[in-house]
This record gives C-alpha cells, structure tokens and sequence, in this order.
C-alpha cells in the first residue's frame, strides 16, 4: 500500500484527521490522546486493569474500540488493479489512513488500530479482540464485530480454523485458547451458541431445525437472550473448533437450501463465561457492593458472567436494489434491515441522539448491549485495496469513524449465585440432618448405656443390702441362740446348784447364787440390749445410704419400698425376740421364785426328788467295794468269796481295824446283793453280824453299807422274818433316828420299806415304830429317801387293804393311826414320779377300807383321789382310783355333797 501511495503521489499536506469528528463532542478528542496507543501498545491486561476491583453495578465508560484492516490484493486485483494504486493509503505507526479521493486529494481518517495487509493474525487478535476477551473474562460482556464489504476478510479476521495452520486461526479460535486457558475447569464454565441471522430470522447454527429462535428481552433490566438457542458446554479447544465447523457446515448448508450466499446473513457466535469470584476478591467485592448484610455462611458464591459476543457481519455492500442477485425488492430491504438499522443505530449513538432506533432490527436488538450498553466493544472494519471499490470503503471507513465515537459503560456483570446457594445449603442440610441422626443416635447409645449402669447400680445395691440384711438377720438369730443357750446353762447351773444345796442343806448359799444368777442375767441382757443398739445403729446407717441411692437412683424407688418393708419385719422380728427375751427373764424370775419356794420346803423337811432306787443303791454299793479292793488286786468278789470263804469274811467284821471292818462289810454288802449268796449268808449268822454293826457302830459309813446290805437281805421273805426276830426293825428305826446322810437314810428306809410289803409282819413292823421310823426319815428331804418312804407306805398299805378284803383286819389303817395320812395328801402330787406312783397306789388301797374313808375325807385325801382318777397319767392307777371312789358309800355321799362327778 505504501509503496502505491508513494507510486501514486498522492502524500498531501492536508490531513483531515477526525473528519467526521465534530468539536462540538468532546470524546473523539479524548479518544485520540494517548489512551488509544497506551491501550493498543499494552500485551496483556490492559484495559480491564483499571476496572479491577470494581463492585458490581458500577459503570466506567468504555467507548467502542475501532481497528481497521486492510486486505492485500488478491490474485484477481493484483491483475486487474495492476496499473492502479490501492485507493487507501495506511499509517500504522500514525494510526492514520488516508483515502484517496483522486489522485491529488485524500482524507485522513484516525483509527485506534491500523492493521496493514501485513498484520498477522496473532496481531490483529492481540490488538483487536483479546482486551475484549479479558475483560470477558474478568466478568464483563464484551463484542467484537466485523464489518465490512464482502470479500474484505471478516470471516477470514474472525472465523478461520486454522487446523493446518495454526498461524491462521482467527478471533473465534484464539479467543476460546485464551478463555480456556484462563479459567478454573471446577469452579467456571464456558457454554456456547452459534446462531446465524438471515432475513430477521435467527437460525440456530449448532441445531438447524431450530430455525426461528425468538429473542427474549428481561422487561426488567432490558438484558436480551435467546434462551431458545443451542448452549453447548466447551471443555476444550478441539470440541470447539468441532462446533464452530459443525455451525460452518450448517451455514453453508442452510444458505444453499435457501438460494442466498453467506455473505448476507449475519453470524453471531456467544460464548458464556460463568466464573466463580473466590477469596479476597469476592469479599471485596461483597463489601463494596450489595452482599455486606449476609452473613458469611448464608452467603451466596459471587459469579460473574461474561458474555463474548462475536459478530460476523453479512457484506456491508448495498445490495441491488434492482433485485440483480435474484431478491424480489422486499427480499433486499429484508436483508439489509438489520445493517441498515445498525448504522441508523450507531450514528444515533454517536450523536447522542436521545431516540436509539435499537428495535428496528433483530440484529440492533441482539447487540443491544455491544453499542450503547455495558459490554466492552472491539470492531474491526475490513476494507479491500481496490480503487474499484472505494464507494463501498469509503462508507466503510465512515461507519468505523462513527462507531468510534459511539461511548459504552461497561459493567461488571456480577451476581450471587442462588442456586448453587442453595445447592450448597442442600448439601449443608443433608450434612446436618445425617448430623443430628448420627448425635441422636450416639444420645440413645448413651442413654441406655447409663440406663443399663443405673439398673446394674441398683441391682447392686439391692444385692449389697439383701446381704446386709441376711448378715444382720444371721447375727441376730446368732446371738439369740446363744442367749438362750447361756440362759439354759445358766439355769442348768442353777438347778444343779440348787439340787446340791438342797442335799447339804446350805440355806445361805443360795440367794447368793441366785443374786448371782439375776446378775449374770442382767448382764446377758445388757449385752442384749447393746447389741440391738448396734443392730439399730446399723439399721438406721442403712436407712440413711438408702435415702442417699434414693436420691441418686429415682428410679430404684420401688424396690427400695420393697427393702423398707423388709427391714419392718426384721424389726418386727426384733420386737419378738425381745418378747421372748422378757418371757425367759420372767421364767428365770419363776424360777428363782420356785428355788425359794424349794429351798423354804426344804426347811419345813418337805418333799424333793428321789432318783434313784434300791437297785441304785445297790449298784453304788457294789462299784465302790470293787473300787476299794483295786488297788491292784482287782480280784472278783466271788473269788474272794472262794479263797476267803464266808465265815472267814463274816468274822472279818468283828475285826478291831476299822479298815477291815468297812472292806468286810463292804463285801458281805456285795455279795449280798446276789441273792444266790443271801441264804449263805443269813446261815452263816452274816444277818446277825450285820445287825450288830448297825446297832454297834460309831462309823457312818459302815452302817450306811450293813443298812444297804440288811436292805437287800430284806427282799427275801424268809429274812424278812429272821430280821424281824433279830430285833432288826428297831435297829433299823433307830438308824433311822439317828442318820443324817441321806444314803444311809435311803439305806434304812429301803429295808423297812421292803419290810412293809410282808403280810405277816404288819403288826410287828408298826409296833416296833417302823412306821414313825419312816415317815421320821422324810425329814431328810431327799428324794431318793423319800422315795423309799412312800414305797414302804404303799407296801403296808396294799397289804392292809389285802387283809382286809380278807376279812382279817376290822380297824382303821395303821398308818392312819400312826399319822401318815397329811404326809401322803402333802406327797400325792409329788413332782418325782416314783414318789407320787407310790403314793397314788397307797391312797387307792387306804380307800379300799371304808373304816378309812372319813379320815380320808378329812385329810384331803378324797381331792387326791378324785384327782388321781381323772388326770393320772397311769390308765390302771386311774381306773383303780376310779372304781374305788365309786364303790365307796363314804366317798360317794361326800362327792354328792359336793356335786362333784366322779
Ligand atoms: P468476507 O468474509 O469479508 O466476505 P473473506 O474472509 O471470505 O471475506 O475473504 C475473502 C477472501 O480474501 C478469502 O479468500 C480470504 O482468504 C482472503 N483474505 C481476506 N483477508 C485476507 C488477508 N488479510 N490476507 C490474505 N488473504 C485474505
Ligand atoms: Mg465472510
């Protein structure tokens, strides 16, 4: 070009910059400082520097950057126009193109770039589009445009592939390398239309049946869309340059079908960009915009959407109206609308005419916000060298030079991103809510895991206080056991002291001991009484750690009634063996009250217990003689008998050692015993011998054994006699009188009493005082005496009543005579059973007698009798008792004097 601007001379002083450039408006002036070259001159970033930072919602001016580039010559003008200079001579450095008019007159025009025929593709990217995508990029809506005359290079600027040469590849290409190189895959996204505007219809390039895309204008804000396009989501750079040669081929696929040629329709590529704002910048962004009142988490993601819209031009020639290309005339107005409605736009916009005519097209509505709105706009006018065509550059050039004065605002298109607000609140609350299960379910896991420990707490508890309870309980019954067993030992010991005492007759001793006893007793109950105290003390101690687990465990309330009730009855059981306590004192008192009874008895010569026999006695005898000859010559008695022989033994109890004397008679005592020896004996003059000692004797001991030995000589009848002969009653009867110990006693009254079972010596036996003998030994007390006593009155007495049923004694009872009724009345309900079976047997044969009965009646005997009859524990005792009260006139007229049944 320069080479044909110097060829043709047409350098001409005259500049006419900024022609069409009134001074009236201010821009254009401005517009031509350095800002234009500072802006073209800048690699990166640029422009959209001195936008950072800005809230949204805040408008900068931004007026429409305009680029002019021309086309070299091709083939055909480089023939045709050989001897022609190209009709625009440029200035890049300058920025400034001259137009020739002729070949001595141009006019300059200003541009904010000149791109010569030899201006790379790179180049005019860098210098017309990429500030534009930037800005894109940064959240602004940009524009770039070509405009131009068919066949100037629009499609070639914008649309080239380049996939055989990358150096080729256009605005549409670069652009996506740079956006997807710029955003962060995770978080942004790029979608994209590619939309074809062909007789105010609009085409979806990406969808060809989807041929009447209608535009869609927010009432609110005015923003357009066209929501009824195809939105393709671009991941890389090879889908694409896919899609772009997917519209390519529709287009030319649609323009065939319809007969037109594609430089007449309009290609509009967009491209969404939906960057998420992050960290500092969106805080920044929050606090200087329309964000400060939310709170942080409630917060929505700050987006910002760009919007690059690039428009390839239809050819800017003026159709033939004459309809050459085969258009009716309405056809061609149609097709020209939408350019003819952009420039009418454009020069409205750069005469701040008040009236935009922006709804005279599709084309002015689509690009409503590239020329007088918010987008940051970049168009580029490709004009051709040929002089040929220098009306259509011309006009060219003059819609550049307009386009440069029109003025946007460009805006931040920023906004909260409320669906994925809620997107994300979605998945909070999901969180939360699996949250609050998981926490719910841990708060379940735990509260019976403490129900269960609590139940477990309370189980030992009750456990821990059964046992308690039982070991108390065990304790108690203890205890109680061993105070009644000391109470019986004490009472053991008691009697045992008692019997003794009344044996010796220690009168003294004995309140001693029963002082002694009461005290032991009050002690023992002391101890009682601690011990409940302790017992209490424990209980009430129990008590209080029971209200404590009431306290920490409500929930055991129930069972912990149910041990109260158990701890009543313990203390009701408590209150029993107390009871029972106060019933043993008060036996123990009875006691005490009978021993003195006892002992006062005792004192009046009353009766006692008689334990033992004759035969007792006996055996006593025996074992002590075996005793006394041990000394380790333990010989039997039967062979002593032999070795010795009888009368040498008998004439051994002459002796004048009163050792041998008692051996002797301890011997003859023994052998005596056996009544194969008596006969031996008494032939032997041994009866006689034994009466001597009795008689003659100072020595208890040895009248004590020669009674025992006369005693069991006397069971024979024979000797019963020879006894009675030998003046033996009163020997005996004076033994009686003169003896205190009891043995000796039992001894003589055993003899008598064995006498008194003889027929025959009834009168004798009462007239040598055997009677009075033996009720003279009651004296004693002893029971074993006393039971010897009545064993000898029951004996007379039988044989009395047998003389009498014989007819052989008339009179009243000897024994009555002799005074023994009140003793037999006194006895007849004697507690020693030997006693009161003698006595019992006396009575019923005293009874047989009538001449008996008054006496009897006056003695009290008849109570005894009516007594024995009912309750004797003996059936043939009673039923004697019985009939012969019954068969007693006597007794039968008292009993019904006194109404009693008998
Ligand atoms: P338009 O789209 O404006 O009708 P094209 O882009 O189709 O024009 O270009 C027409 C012809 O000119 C194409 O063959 C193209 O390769 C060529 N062409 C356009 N601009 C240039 C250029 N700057 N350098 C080389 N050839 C170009
Ligand atoms: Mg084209």
């Amino acid at each position: 070009m320069a080479s044909n601007g110097y060829r043709n001379g047409i350098l001409k002083g005259s500049v006419k910059v900024e022609k069409l450039s009134p001074s009236s408006n201010p821009k254009p002036s401005s517009i031509k400082s350095k800002t234009t070259s500072t802006q073209v001159s800048s690699v990166r970033r640029s422009s959209p520097a001195s936008l950072g930072g800005v809230g949204s919602g805040v408008k900068v001016p931004g007026r429409v950057r305009v680029a002019v580039r021309l086309r070299p010559r091709n083939a055909e003008e480089q023939v045709a126009d050989a001897d022609f200079a190209d009709c625009v001579e440029l200035q890049p450095e300058l920025k400034r193109l001259k137009l020739r008019k002729n070949n001595w007159d141009s006019d300059t025009y200003e541009f904010d770039e000149v791109l010569t025929e030899f201006a790379s593709q790179k180049r005019v990217y860098e210098v017309v589009a990429k500030p534009v995508v930037e800005s894109v990029l940064d959240g602004y809506n940009g524009t770039v445009m070509a405009y131009g005359q068919t066949g100037t290079g629009k499609t070639f600027t914008l649309g080239r592939l380049g996939e055989e040469d990358t150096a080729a590849r256009g605005i549409m290409v670069r652009s996506m390398e740079d956006i997807l190189a710029d955003i962060c895959p995770e978080t942004d996204s790029i979608s994209v239309s590619y939309l074809q505007l062909y007789m105010e219809t609009i085409q979806d390039l990406l969808d060809p049946t989807n041929d009447n895309i209608p535009i869609v204008e927010d009432p609110k804000t005015g923003d357009v869309s066209v929501p009824g396009a195809t939105l393709v989501e671009i991941r890389n750079q090879h889908s694409f340059v896919e899609l772009l040669r997917l519209g390519e081929a529709h287009r030319f696929a649609a323009n065939t079908k319809l007969n037109t040629e594609s430089s007449r329709s309009h290609a509009i590529l967009m491209v969404h960009v939906k960057r998420c704002v992050k960290g500092s910048e969106a805080a920044l962004s929050i606090e200087n915009g329309n964000g400060s009142h939310m709170s942080k988490n409630f917060r929505p993601p700050l987006v910002r959407k760009g919007k690059l819209v690039v428009v390839d031009l239809a050819g800017s020639e003026r159709i033939d109206k004459s309809g050459s290309e085969g258009h009716t005339l309405e056809e061609a107005k149609s097709i020209n609308l939408s350019l003819s409605a952009l420039g009418k736009c454009i020069n409205a916009l750069a005469e701040n005419s008040p009236h935009v005519p922006v709804r005279d097209s599709k084309l002015t509505r689509l690009l409503r916000d590239s020329f007088g709105g918010t987008a940051r706009t970049s168009l580029i006018v490709t004009i051709g060298p040929s002089p040929r065509h220098r009306g259509e550059t011309t006009s060219t050039i003059m819609f550049g030079q307009r386009a440069m004065k029109v003025e946007n605002m460009v805006k931040i298109k920023e906004e909260f991103d409320y669906k994925s607000l809620s997107r994300r609140l979605d998945i909070q609350l999901d969180k939360l809510i699996a949250e609050h299960e998981r926490q719910q379910k841990a708060f379940q896991d735990e509260l019976e895991r403490i129900t269960i420990e609590a139940q477990n707490h309370i189980s030992e508890v009750e456990r821990n206080y059964a046992e308690a309870l039982e070991n108390e309980q065990s304790r108690y019954q203890k205890d109680y056991k061993e105070s009644i067993k000391k109470l019986e030992e004490q009472w053991m010991l008691n009697q045992q002291k008692l019997n003794s005492d009344r044996a010796r007759v220690e009168v003294k001793q004995e309140p001693l001991d029963m002082g002694l006893a009461v005290a032991e007793l009050q002690k023992s109950l002391q101890n009682e009484i601690n011990l409940r105290k302790a017992a209490e003390e424990e209980v009430n101690s129990l008590k209080s750690q029971l209200v404590q687990w009431r306290r920490s465990e409500a929930v055991g309330n129930a069972e912990v009634l149910k041990l109260r009730k158990l701890l009543e009855d313990e203390e009701h059981q408590k209150e029993k063996l107390e009871e029972e306590i106060a019933g043993l004192r008060s036996q123990l008192l009875q006691l005490s009250f009978e021993a003195d009874e006892t002992r006062r008895s005792l004192d009046r010569g009353g009766s006692g217990k008689i334990l033992t026999g004759l035969d007792s006695l006996m055996s006593q005898v025996r074992n002590s003689q075996i005793k006394d000859s041990g000394n380790g010559q333990k010989a039997p008695i039967v062979n002593l008998f032999e070795q010795v022989g009888l009368q040498k033994i008998l004439s051994l109890l002459e002796s004048e050692d009163s050792d041998v004397r008692i051996h002797a008679v301890k011997v003859v005592a023994n052998l005596a015993a056996e009544e194969a020896n008596q006969e031996k004996i008494v032939q032997a003059g041994g009866l006689t011998s034994l009466l001597m000692l009795l008689k003659s004797s100072e020595d208890e001991m040895i009248r004590r054994v020669a009674a025992g030995a006369i005693a069991n000589l006397a069971m024979n009848e024979t000797n019963q006699e020879l006894i009675m002969d030998q003046g033996g009653i009163s020997l005996l009867s004076m033994t009686a009188a003169d003896a205190d110990d009891p043995q000796t006693l039992r001894m003589v009254a055993g003899a008598i009493a064995n006498l008194c079972g003889n027929d025959k010596l009834q009168i004798t036996l009462r007239g040598e005082g055997g009677i009075k003998a033996l009720l003279g030994m009651v004296r004693c007390g002893h029971p074993d005496v006393l039971a010897q006593v009545a064993r000898g009155i029951a004996n007379f007495a039988k044989c009395e009543s047998r003389a009498s049923s014989q007819g052989t004694k008339a009179g009243r009872s000897l024994l009555i005579d002799d005074g023994a009724l009140p003793w037999i009345v006194q006895n007849a309900n004697n507690e020693a059973s030997p006693i009161r079976r003698h006595i019992e047997l006396a009575l019923c044969h005293l009874a047989q007698h009538e001449v008996n009965a008054k006496d009897m009646i006056s003695g009290g005997a008849l109570w005894e009798l009516v007594r024995i009859s009912r309750d004797c524990s003996r059936e043939d005792i009673r039923t004697l008792a019985n009939r012969t009260l019954t068969s007693s006139p006597t007794f039968q007229a008292e009993l019904r004097r006194l109404r009693i049944e008998c």
